[in-house]
């Protein structure tokens, strides 16, 4: 738990007006180096809150203002980097999407190919279809898949790859394709099942770009039956990319699994039929199912982002590619529009603050010289110019509120009224100007007898000075009136007209316990008094009023002010 001393309001004040004081009294010995508390009044020290230079205040507000913009800055980047990771993962998303309903639409055409052909494998084991008409055997044979758009001829090649059937005529052209890939692989292998074929020139249909789709015909015990094959369009696979949107440099691309391009868009001549199993790209296509990365394309050189995925259980894969630069594309829009706008906006705050930065400074710093000059004024205006003493008008303040100070807290003040020695005399031996001099000694002299902040010394007037002791009985006065005494003695200012021989002053105390509401003149009568005394004891000592002062009844000006 903590324990807090209640400070009285009243003395509150006094601190207040204690520190005040230490702060603007130049003629105090310690002004400069403020008030201290326990001296001038016993009273604990107090925490002061420490508050901040104005210009610190402005350099961190500065530093506040430019470090939002800041980070309104780093936060458009954060915003923007957020797009761009957004488009990235669109670009895949479309790419996956579009390749898996491409993948879709190749396999299940290809398969219903494969079913036709299938169909016509089987019609050729039945029995006595040697028997039937041309017409019904040619109806047994080939249903109407093989009529669609995309589809060249279903053949039927016996052994040594002559046409026996043809879908397209009753007739077939004794034409021989013992010579095509699909029929070799067939004759050699029987397990080569469904089989695809690098892209070739169709002979039938004018040198059509086709792939064969083909199957082995069933074998009689260990002979070769022949094989039974489709030809599919390359233009089926071409006018199906062709309808894509993959931006002006996308691709997509069908390969056989051993590398060889079936078809390609966009169309390039020569692309068909193209080998690339050396290349990387396709290293990476025939490694796993399915699959995204990025690459240069091996034949155009774009930098593309692929998603690749193997076409059903056909021996073909399938790969759509889409320019990085384009995916891209809307970002960079994004980030030229937004980030110019930003850095505008940004440079803008940055340049207000310094603007304001500098703008504040300037004022300050006006601010600040005028303070200075106005508290050089007001020191000036409060000040002897003479001896840099309080003038008679600061004293009077002075001692009309430490009098007041005096009644309040129930405490003695004394009053010292310094008269130089026939000091007519000595300007007229000397000059003014050296008498000038021996008062400027005269006030060095009280500066440095007073010890205590609250002490103040004054020029009365002409040759005299006064010296106000708050909070001091007559037997500090009288010592201090004697210090100060000793003092000028000490400088042993040679004076002829003296007779002394030296200049001395004479010094009238007086000592009071002012009451509330009581006027000071009293004091500074008694103290003339008392210095009349010590001129009229011989010069060069100090003479205290008899008694305490008689004090005035309050007038009514006085108790309005206290
Ligand atoms: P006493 O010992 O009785 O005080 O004699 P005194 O000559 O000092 O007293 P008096 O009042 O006759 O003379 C005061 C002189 O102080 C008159 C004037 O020449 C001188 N004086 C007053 N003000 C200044 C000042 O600012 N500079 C100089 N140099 N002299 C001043
Ligand atoms: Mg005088
Ligand atoms: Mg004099």
């Amino acid at each position: 738990m903590v324990h807090y001393t209640k400070i009285p309001h009243d003395t509150v004040s006094f601190m207040l007006l204690e520190f005040w004081m230490s702060q603007r009294s130049p003629w105090s010995s310690k002004a400069a180096t403020g008030w201290d508390m326990q001296e001038a009044a016993g009273r604990p020290n107090v925490f002061r809150p420490r508050t901040w230079r104005p210009t610190t205040v402005v350099r961190a507000l500065t530093l506040a203002g430019m470090s939002v913009a800041v980070g309104v800055l780093g936060l458009g980047a954060l915003v923007l980097l957020d797009a761009r990771s957004d488009a990235w993962r669109q670009a895949e998303q479309a790419s996956t999407n579009l390749t898996r309903a491409l993948e879709g639409d190749i396999a299940r055409n290809i398969h219903t190919y494969d079913l036709s052909l299938q169909g016509t494998s089987v019609a050729l084991s039945q029995p006595g279809l040697d028997l039937a008409t041309p017409e019904v055997r040619h109806m047994a044979l080939f249903d109407r898949a093989g009529t669609a758009e995309y589809l060249g001829s279903v053949l039927v090649l016996n052994p040594e790859g002559t046409i026996v059937a043809n879908s397209t005529s009753l007739v077939p052209e004794r034409l021989n394709f013992a010579d095509r890939e699909y029929f070799r692989v067939h004759q050699e292998r029987a397990d080569a099942g469904l089989y695809i074929s690098r892209p070739y020139q169709s002979r039938l249909r004018r040198g059509d770009p086709s792939i064969a789709i083909s199957r082995r015909l069933p074998d009689e015990g260990e002979h070769f039956q022949g094989v039974v094959m489709g030809a599919m369009r390359l233009a089926y696979f071409q006018d199906l990319f062709s309808k894509l949107d993959l931006g002006s440099q996308g691709s997509v691309t069908l390969l056989r699994r051993d590398g060889t391009v079936v078809a390609r868009h966009p169309f390039r001549e020569g692309d068909a039929g193209r080998d690339l199993s050396g290349s990387d790209t396709f290293r990476r296509v025939s490694a796993s199912p399915s699959g995204r990365f990025v690459a240069e394309a091996p034949l155009d050189g774009v930098k593309r982002l692929y998603t690749f995925r193997h076409v059903g259980d056909l021996p073909l894969i399938l790969s759509v590619g889409v320019s990085t630069a384009e995916v891209y594309a809307a970002w960079w829009n994004k980030v030229s529009s937004l980030g110019s706008i930003l850095l505008v906006l940004c440079g803008a705050t940055v340049a207000l603050c310094l603007l304001f930065k500098r703008e504040m400074l300037r004022r300050l710093e006006a601010e600040k010289a005028l303070t200075e000059a106005a508290d050089r004024l007001s020191v000036m205006a409060a000040t002897d110019g003479l001896t840099g003493l309080a003038n008679r008008r600061q004293f009077d303040a002075v001692l009309d509120r430490e009098w007041r100070r005096a009644a309040r807290n129930a405490l003695p003040i004394s009053l010292l009224l310094l008269d130089a020695d026939f000091f007519k005399a000595y300007n007229d031996s000397y000059g003014h100007q050296q008498g000038d001099r021996v008062l400027r000694g005269i006030a060095a002299c009280i500066r440095s007898a007073l010890l205590r902040p609250v002490d103040t010394g004054a020029r009365y007037g002409g040759e005299e000075f006064v010296v106000l002791l708050p909070d001091t009985d007559a037997v500090g006065a009288w010592t201090m009136a004697e210090r100060l005494r000793d003092a000028v003695a000490a400088l042993e200012i040679p004076h002829a007209a003296s007779s002394l021989g030296w200049v001395s002053v004479s010094i009238g105390i007086a000592t009071a316990y002012p009451q509330p509401g009581q006027l000071p003149d009293p004091l500074v009568e008694e103290a003339d008094c008392a210095l009349y005394g010590a001129k009229r004891g011989g010069r060069n000592r100090a003479c205290a009023a008899t008694q305490i002062p008689s004090v005035l009844p309050a007038t009514a000006e006085l108790t309005q002010r206290q």
